[in-house]
Parts: C-alpha cells; structure tokens; sequence
C-alpha cells in the first residue's frame, strides 16, 4: 500500500474508534496497588464489565516472572473468563505494568496482542506517581484512548 494511502486508512481508523474508555475508580485504583505489589516484575490481569467499561479486575499470575515481559497462561485465563460470565459481565480490557518504562506499549506489547477489542491499560511505574494510559491496539497500530473513571 502507497505511504499516503497507509496514513490516510490509519486517520480513518484512528476518527471511527470510540476515544474514551470507562473505568471504575476503584479498579483504577486496584490496578495501580496489584502493579505496586508485584514490583519488581510486571504484573498482568485482565478486566471486565457491561457496555465495555471496566467495572472489574481479574489480577492474573505473569508466568514469566519477568520485569520488562508477561504472560497469562491459557488455563488461567479460561478460568477468569468462565467466572466474567457467571458474573454476566464482558471481557472489556487487559492491563499490564511497566516497572520502569513509560506507560507505552512495547514493540512486543504490540505483537503479542491478540485481542483487538479489549482496551488495553498500561501502568507506568517510572516515576513515583503511578501514570496509566489505555490504548486500543489493532493491526499492530495503537490508538490512545482517553480513560474516564467513574
Ligand atoms: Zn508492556
């Protein structure tokens, strides 16, 4: 596909895409202190919840144990989905932390993602304040989103 044609298909994605993403404040809140307390590895989870808000956070074990990788392991994940639907609640998003990168999805990040129509937050903790920024990753491109919490 020519350059121009790329960038045009890419802006046209990007003004489709609902911007926002809803997040309740408690599990906001839940996602930084599960990120805190697997330092100095990344913690992962997974997130659920009606009209495709997150209203509910699923922490996951990251089988890597890795501070700059994860995973969730398939047993692991079927699980929370079983109990996301006894809780008649959608998948809605996946969240993942950065102990000491920015709260950008890594080339890996990007990938690996095989769920185009999750939200995906990533809580950076760089810094001493905790920064999380939510994308929507399809076809290897990112789109931010705005995170409201409510
Ligand atoms: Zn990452």
């Amino acid at each position: 596909m020519p350059k121009q044609r790329e960038k045009a298909v890419a802006a046209n994605i990007a003004q489709r895409h609902n911007r926002y993403t809803y997040i309740k404040k408690s599990v906001y809140n839940d996602i930084i202190d599960h990120s805190k307390k697997e330092l100095p590895l990344e913690a992962c989870g997974i997130l659920s919840g009606k009209n495709g808000r997150c209203d509910t956070a699923w922490p996951m074990e990251n089988i890597e144990r890795s501070p700059n990788s994860f995973a969730i392991s398939n047993k692991d994940l079927q699980q929370a989905f079983k109990s996301i639907t006894l809780q008649k609640e959608a998948f809605t998003g996946i969240y993942h932390s950065h102990p000491t990168a920015a709260p950008f999805p890594s080339k890996e990040d990007i990938t690996h993602h095989i769920y185009p129509e999750v939200v995906y937050f990533i809580v950076s903790l760089r810094r001493r304040t905790p920064l999380v920024r939510c994308f929507q990753i399809k076809e290897y491109k990112v789109y931010p989103l705005k995170i409201i919490t409510v």
